[in-house]
């Protein structure tokens, strides 16, 4: 069977007779059961349940009763709650823990007939930049199997790239969904914070959180944004905001669009990346839109101001995994003792780094020098961010700093792992929505992505821009 790159595509041949969901859903589980052992991009698979529903969404279609995603097949990040499926969060502290109900976006997808074929891996609790961290593998680039997918959506970035699923359902808190995305070649996007729902999500950094996506086109991307977006009665903090058809996106309206002088010209930047934004910005020039230099002079900060305030965020969230309500618990004589003994064997080492360094920053001694220093310059960054949103309509720069590194590469250095995280933090701080694209590969066939980010609820514009420039590349290749 042919690679399908949208839902539309899919939903043609089906209405041409073609193909139907059983026979579409058995070539992805065909996919992954011939890849997987490989990629390690799933973490349990729902075969059985996704055939069976496969022929309960091919009978719907033929009474005209389907739901907007039928033909839609999904994977998940273990981060999401699916009711009476396994919920790990990639840890051993929640090895065969069950969800007993289903998140918010999860279910939405669902009940517009998309099928969930399986959960994917990721690193621990979400925290990382490779996928190393997972308790239960590495997952490989499909692009290059000696290298990293990315992370902390990992699985779900390369089971996209190596046709595992149509589309999986990520998070990105510092971007974790974008990376990946740029690592394996496909669209990556968080939307603005607080536009889906978070219910059913498990918590790494409440205040960063965003349930993204990643497709193989922009128009999958926003269809499944619309479907996911939206108040909800069991997530308080997600916007009342009315939520556009975002399907509707296309159009050639001519934008005024900025990038930062400082990302483009710090050290750590590879060339090929450089070269390709480059080429990238003088495509849109060509095309009409205006893109000029601007300078931010906090973004040095921005990246610390990250590591502060999730760990602190984190050592809060992960208090619940004490071996009483959820997971596994360690054998031991008394009370504290089983507290120590289960948090110390259950959780990887990332995951204790970070709950040490919040709980750091948190403690009276400190809290006023990183925590409360952190959520002042997070408020001058969300500032300064949006002062140049005001001018124009968009921030255009690098995903990462590097492509896929090599597996192991920067295991052993947490700092430098951090770094990965330059360019895609800077929205998580600020709230706002940004995209990855997949515009081009470097001379080993690595794939590039370019970052755009947006104002606060204007997705809308961002996937029209991010249209504008997959259709240019699209038409140049
Ligand atoms: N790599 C970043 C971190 O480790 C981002 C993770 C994420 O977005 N979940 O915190």
């Amino acid at each position: 069977m042919k690679t399908f790159q949208s839902l539309s595509e899919i939903k043609s041949e089906i209405r041409a007779g073609k193909l139907t969901v059983l026979s579409l859903t058995q070539h992805y589980l065909k996919n992954i059961n011939d890849k997987n052992g490989r990629l390690n991009a799933f973490l349990s698979v729902y075969a059985d349940e996704a055939l069976e529903h496969a022929k309960v969404v091919d009978e719907k279609i033929q009474n005209g009763l389907s739901g907007k995603l039928a033909g839609m097949i999904v994977g998940i990040k273990d981060v999401f709650a699916y009711e009476n499926h396994r919920l790990q969060c990639a840890s051993k502290i929640l090895e065969d823990f069950q969800s007993q109900f289903t998140a918010t976006c999860i279910q939405r997808l669902i009940d517009e007939d998309a099928i969930i074929i399986g959960h994917q891996n990721c690193d621990e609790f979400a925290m990382g930049s490779s996928n190393e961290n997972s308790s239960f593998g590495i997952c490989r680039n499909p692009v290059d199997e000696t290298r990293v997918p990315g992370g902390s959506s990992g699985g779900s970035a390369a089971a996209v790239a190596a046709d595992m699923c149509l589309l999986s359902i990520g998070s990105d808190t510092g971007g974790s969904v974008r990376q990946p995305a740029a690592f394996c070649g496909v669209i990556g996007l968080k939307p603005t914070y607080s536009r889906i729902s978070r219910f059913g999500l498990a918590a790494y950094a409440s205040s960063f959180d965003t349930v993204g996506i990643l497709a193989k086109s922009i128009e999958d991307a926003a269809l499944v944004m619309e479907v996911m977006s939206g108040p909800d009665e069991f997530d308080s903090t997600v916007s009342q905001n009315s939520v556009p058809k975002f399907s509707n996106f296309k159009s050639d309206k001519k934008y005024k669009i900025a990038y930062l002088k400082e990302t483009l010209e710090h050290d750590g930047l590879d060339s090929a990346i450089k070269s390709q934004i480059w080429r990238t910005i003088h495509n849109l020039k060509s095309i009409g839109h205006i893109v000029e230099e601007v300078s931010m002079s906090h973004l040095e900060y921005v990246l610390p101001t990250y590591y502060v305030l999730t760990a602190a965020e984190a050592s809060s969230n992960l208090s619940r995994y004490d071996g009483v309500r959820y997971g596994q618990r360690a054998e031991a004589t008394e009370l504290a003792e089983m507290y120590i003994k289960t948090r110390s064997e259950g959780f990887g080492d990332e995951v204790k780094r970070r709950i040490m360094t919040g709980t750091f920053v948190l403690s009276a001694s400190y809290y006023d020098a990183y925590y409360t220093k952190a959520q002042k310059v997070r408020r001058i960054i969300r500032e300064e961010t949006d002062k140049v949103l005001e001018a124009y309509d968009f921030i255009i720069s690098p995903t990462t700093p590097t492509t896929a590194f090599k597996i192991g590469e920067l295991k052993d250095d947490p700092i430098q792992m951090y770094f990965e995280d330059l360019y895609t933090v800077q929205a998580n701080v600020a709230g706002i929505p940004a995209i990855s694209l997949p515009v081009g590969v470097d001379n080993t066939g690595l794939p590039i992505g370019v970052q755009v980010m947006a104002k606060s609820f204007n997705e809308e514009e961002l996937l029209d821009i991010s249209n504008q420039i997959i259709t240019f590349k699209d038409q140049n290749r």
